[in-house]
């Protein structure tokens, strides 16, 4: 593309989400106050849909057979072009907005705390905008926006991966929300969620003990079998653990029924498997020591993320050429007052996290920050093989699509993410201009490849090139997504 038609592309894109930038704000926040969890995301789903619909978009909904999940499309034949967009929240997060302090609407309640209120949103403004530049430079090709439920802890887009929905698609772009701007260049972990069930005889605890098999017991005996294998597994992995059933609230009663829900994450898909065997081996031993029957069952899981470094560099100079948001004082005044509340230790992780992307020192960007509460620069990555330790089920989706993703700055400088301190600033004029400019870079970045096909090709072949042997699907067919326990 000539630099004068990429440039007015930019300019129009830009000139059009300003237009639009009320009823986006408005979306997100709307989706922020639903605040559903995971593959309940009903009126979340409905919300974008509708939007897209409105919008001229075709929209397909409850595909894959998750009823949460959708696609909206605009345009046709190749190259298709997916951008992927989020809106799930978290339990336990509730946070009134705006405010520096830690105050619940609801105790225990629903809450934003990883801002899928704007991960959603900015790429349906940037589904939009691609839409006008596809009518108006006569574009050939797909736009698709996918609708993808239950990232948090539910893997939503694997479960799509493995119906089919990314079969065609021929490059795929998102972003997170965060509290700094630069590509999201490392990879994650590969991780299984399983649930271990176990099985024993209830009796009275004092008068016929030895006629009980206790449940509960297994499940700490696997707990303490577990804490023993963690020494002996690659330093990389993690097994977490969160005891959903202990058998009822009796001490008298030997509990006949128990469960934990494991969760195991290591760098590579093979490694959890191999992990996964060992604990269900603990698991089959605490049943043998306790008398009782263990089974278990797949919740979900997720692949490791491949970046995609062709997309990335795509990405990246649409970051640089749209730059930060720029802020007003009352602004600034709020931003400085939250900073206040983000403790140095969640700072320091922010600064690491950083310096493993840009390949800067910890001590340099520490530095670059000062006493600011943003940084003032889009930080440019590195191609390390590195890896973030988290999950995304985004990992799915890179293995069979060259995939890319950028963190775009919607919070102070530091702020972690599931805290009430990124809830209570996800409908604030800071995260409205992070998102809409995420949007901006997402559809610019989109329309460079459909003007660019060579660079489609050139992201296929490096994904060909990266790629460990063909993807199989972590999910068995017959398992379903599931919403969260309560
Ligand atoms: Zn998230």
């Amino acid at each position: 593309m000539r630099t004068s038609t990429k440039l007015s592309v930019s300019r129009k894109i830009d000139e059009f989400i300003e237009e639009k930038r009320n009823s986006l704000i408005d979306l997100s926040d709307t989706i922020w106050e639903y605040a559903e969890t995971r593959f309940e995301e009903y009126q979340s789903a409905k919300a974008l849909a509708d939007y897209l619909e409105k919008e001229g978009f075709l929209v397909e909904r409850g595909v894959g057979g998750i009823e949460t999940a959708f696609i909206a499309s605009y345009g046709s034949g190749k190259p298709v072009i997916a951008l992927l967009g989020e809106y799930d929240a978290l339990s336990g997060m509730s946070q009134k907005d705006g405010i520096t302090n830690y105050q619940p609407i609801e105790e225990g309640g629903n809450g934003h705390g990883c801002g899928h209120n704007l991960l959603g949103t900015a790429p349906l403004a940037a589904v939009l905008a691609v839409k006008k530049m596809i009518k108006e430079y006569g574009i050939s090709g797909t736009i698709r926006y996918y609708g993808c439920p239950g990232e948090e802890g539910g893997s939503g887009k694997t479960f799509m991966v493995r119906e089919g929905l990314f079969d065609d698609v021929d490059s795929a772009l998102t972003w997170h929300p965060g509290s700094y701007s630069g590509v999201f260049s490392l990879s994650t972990l590969a991780n299984y969620q399983v649930y271990f069930q176990f099985k024993g005889t209830a009796s009275h605890a004092a008068n016929s003990p030895h006629l009980g098999r206790s449940a509960l017991d297994a499940v700490e005996l696997m707990n303490i079998g577990v804490n023993y294998l963690r020494e002996h597994i690659i330093s990389d992995a993690r097994i977490h653990y969160a005891v959903t059933n202990t058998g009822g609230f009796s001490p008298n009663v030997v509990q006949s029924d128990a469960e934990v829900l494991y969760l195991i994450r290591a760098p590579q898909l093979n490694q959890v498997k191999e992990i996964y065997e060992r604990v269900m081996n603990i698991a089959k031993g605490a049943a043998l020591m306790t008398g009782t029957e263990v089974s278990f069952k797949l919740d979900k899981a997720c692949s490791n993320y491949i970046p995609n470094q062709t997309l990335a560099h795509v990405l990246e100079e649409k970051m640089e050429d749209f730059g930060l948001p720029e802020y007003t004082e009352e602004e600034m005044i709020f931003a400085k007052a939250m900073s206040q509340q983000i403790k140095e230790n969640d700072k320091l992780a922010a600064f690491t996290e950083i310096s493993k992307v840009s390949g800067e020192k910890v001590n340099q960007i520490r530095e670059k920050l000062g006493d600011k509460p943003f940084f003032e620069e889009v930080f440019k990555h590195q191609t390390l093989n590195l890896t973030l330790m988290g999950s995304t089920d985004v990992g799915d989706v890179s293995w069979v699509v060259p995939t890319a993703q950028f963190w775009g700055a919607c919070f102070v400088a530091g702020t972690p993410l599931h805290s009430w301190q990124l809830v209570s600033q996800g409908k604030t004029a800071l995260a409205h201009k992070g998102m809409l400019q995420a949007a901006k870079v997402l559809a610019d970045a989109a329309v460079e490849l459909f003007i660019n096909p060579t660079i489609i090709e050139k992201a296929k072949q490096e994904l060909e090139e990266e790629r460990e042997g063909a993807y199989e699907s972590p999910i068995p067919r017959e398992v379903k997504p599931s919403p969260l326990k309560k």
